[in-house]
């Protein structure tokens, strides 16, 4: 990261004009609504909040020396060299963990990112904001420019070759284009690319990004050990590939029956031993060979009782969620009715308790943008971020 010209925290990072927007995702799970989905276009700044946001990782922050190591993540072709196959993830917080089984996470870089707009709106600090390079207080924009810069740092990495620049472009690599470029034979997708990375990397300072993008690709079994072991409530990984009871027991049954094939190995050795006149009357090795004997019996006993108690308390541990997912669900489901209920008063002509009342209101407006949208009518969100 080099850098003659210091950022300054409110100008715009580089001039990134040659691409055109089509700017949000359909549509964004929250937990801040009863729905849990929303329109990302009715709520801007919430949307690059959340996306933007780092809050689960950066607990686990001052561990990140055991899962990766400070420098500058590999170029997408050096993933492919090494054996790794690319899934792509939607979650920032999971951009660029890798597993031991070949798989490594990689967010596709979003259109908007590359919006000016995007940036001077949502991730630029006001005017009057208190935050400065000489004070260490951050505001909630600073903490999220950090992460968008950091992101886009990590893909300057990325696609640093055009060869790079050429499997991020085809979907084969991830099962979806990791940019937002088009393939075209005259190279003026790489020209573009190679000025955005060129504006990015001229203007950027270290203190400028979010630390986890100065760690490149972090090793996802010991970001689960350490949250394991470091967070409430314990015994929980970061991040749980498999979902069910069975692949629980099944993910354990696979190391316990190598594990068992050792022990018979050894067991075997050790009968053959005692058969020997040197090591038959030899009482260090007749200790030894009483002492596994009992291990090889116990050991595999309390493992599977290990992982059957691991399954109960995982299933414990679910059940308040569960219960407090179900209820939330039947307020919001007799909310509806009370709503419903509104509605046919407000058309019969009856009197309407105000509060339901404004929310059929709301409802009315929201059906109202959605009917002006499928007649071509602009939304909010289209004239909120489009060029
Ligand atoms: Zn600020």
């Amino acid at each position: 990261m080099a850098s003659q010209q210091a950022i300054h925290h409110n100008s715009f990072p580089a001039t990134f004009r040659s691409v055109k927007s089509t700017p949000l995702p359909a549509s964004q799970t929250t937990s801040n609504l009863r729905h849990g989905v929303r329109d990302p276009s009715h709520d801007l700044d919430g949307f690059f909040t959340e996306t933007f946001s780092l809050a689960k990782l950066e607990k686990l922050q001052k561990h990140f020396w055991l899962a990766g190591a400070p420098r500058p993540a590999s170029p997408l072709h050096q993933h492919l060299f090494l054996g790794r196959r690319v899934v792509i993830t939607e979650r920032l917080d999971m951009h660029l963990l890798w597993e031991s089984d070949g798989l490594v996470y990689i967010k596709p870089l979003p259109r908007y990112l590359l919006e000016p707009e995007t940036w001077t709106r949502y991730l630029t600090c006001p005017s009057s904001c208190a935050c400065n390079p000489s004070t260490r207080s951050k505001c909630p924009t600073k903490q999220r420019r950090e992460i968008a810069l950091g992101f886009l740092y990590s893909y300057a990495c990325l696609i640093s070759y055009e060869s790079d620049f050429e499997l991020a472009l085809n979907g084969e690599v991830a099962g979806a284009r990791l940019l937002p470029f088009r393939s075209d034979e005259d190279g003026t997708s790489w020209a573009q690319w190679k000025v955005v990375v060129s504006d990015l990397l001229a203007t950027l300072e270290t203190e400028d990004v979010h630390a986890r993008f100065l760690h490149a690709e972090l090793r996802l079994s010991r970001l689960n050990k350490v949250h394991r072991f470091t967070q409430w409530p314990l015994f929980q990984p970061y991040n749980r590939r498999s979902h069910s009871y069975g692949d629980l027991f099944r993910n354990n049954m696979t190391w316990l029956a190598t594990s068992t094939i050792f022990i018979a190995l050894v067991l075997t050795a050790m009968q053959v031993g005692m058969g020997t006149p040197q090591l038959a009357e030899d009482e260090a090795f007749m200790n030894a060979s009483y002492g596994f004997t009992v291990f090889s019996i116990v050991g595999p006993l309390g493992v599977v009782a290990l992982v059957f108690v691991a399954g109960v308390y995982n299933f414990l541990v679910e059940v308040p969620r569960l219960v407090r997912s179900s209820l939330s669900k039947a307020r919001a489901g007799k909310r509806r009715r009370g709503v419903e209920v509104g509605d046919v008063e407000v058309n019969g002509g009856k009197a309407v308790d105000s509060d339901v009342g404004l929310q059929s209101t709301a409802a009315q407006q929201r059906k109202s943008m959605f009917t002006q949208r499928v007649q071509g009518s602009p939304g909010v969100g289209e004239e909120a971020v489009s060029t």
